[in-house]
């Protein structure tokens, strides 16, 4: 019991260490101040609409349009509705201002199962519903993909939570980027152990790992059938509060944007 209990302890230590004071300073810059400025320019343009309407599964889908021509990059919260950071952050991305190409954003993919708090939503996991070889499994499949084919996206960035760390938690992923063939995954992760990683929480270091395309995963066909460089970024709820994993979230997002081309940070590189 006492054993327990200073376990227990010493989880809460670190919980609070992760946002506390001696969480690195922010230094004002990086991809997250550049995507957050201002929006001082008119030539932005910002627009949403509806998918899947008159549906159900009826959920926004936010455009931004930078005034240089550029990438389009396609960013989905939601696909499973209880994962809280990925959400938050799409949601924060719609005010996002890039210096190049077109952000689309759809904060809550599977609405149904946002709105309840659960993985999944009435059709099932959405996140399985995209096999090589065969139509999108479900109408809220068929729909996400519809939107996917009309603006055919360079980049795609699937947010997710996992849980536990991985190699000590045998099954979960804990932090990762899963990318295609083609993508940045390690240039991502390498980021975000050097920007939002403290020094003193090295099993949370980000992973990268390329992915076998042939899956049914939403990013896997995506780079499959639309030739998208295509990420799913997993951070790891343990441990952490919302606060911090949605700092690991929002990095790893704008990092994308600034690989892409989509943001250049000033001083960078
Ligand atoms: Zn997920």
């Amino acid at each position: 019991m006492k054993r327990r209990s200073a376990l227990a302890a010493g989880c809460v230590t670190v919980g609070s260490i992760a946002t506390g004071a001696l969480t690195r300073p922010s230094s004002g810059g990086g991809p997250v101040a550049t995507a957050r400025r201002a929006d001082d320019s008119s030539d932005t343009d910002r627009r949403s609409e509806p998918i899947l309407e008159e549906t159900v599964h009826e959920t926004t889908l936010y455009e931004i349009d930078a005034p240089e021509s550029g990438p389009t990059a396609m960013v989905f919260g939601g696909i499973h509705g209880d994962e809280q950071n990925g959400i938050e952050v799409a949601q924060e991305m719609t005010d996002w201002q890039p210096d190049a190409g077109t952000l689309v954003v759809i904060p809550e993919t599977d609405r149904i199962a946002v709105e309840n708090g659960e993985r999944e939503g009435i059709d099932g996991d959405l996140n399985r519903h995209f096999p090589p070889g065969g139509e999108p499994q479900s109408e809220l499949a068929r729909g996400v993909w519809n939107a996917l084919e009309t603006y055919d996206p360079d980049v795609v960035l699937d947010l997710h939570r996992s849980l536990g760390i991985y190699g000590v938690h045998h099954q979960y992923v804990g932090q990762i980027v899963f990318h295609s063939p083609d993508a940045r995954g390690s240039a991502l992760a390498d980021a975000l152990n050097d920007e939002v990683i403290p020094w003193y929480m090295p099993l949370h270091r980000f992973r990268s790992s390329t992915s076998d395309i042939n899956g049914p995963l939403l990013f896997q066909a995506a780079n499959r059938e639309l030739g998208a460089t295509s990420y799913l970024l997993e951070s790891t709820s343990f441990v952490l509060d919302e606060d911090a994993m949605n700092r690991h979230t929002r990095f790893g997002a704008a990092k994308v944007l600034e690989l892409h081309g989509l943001l250049e940070t000033e001083g960078d590189e």
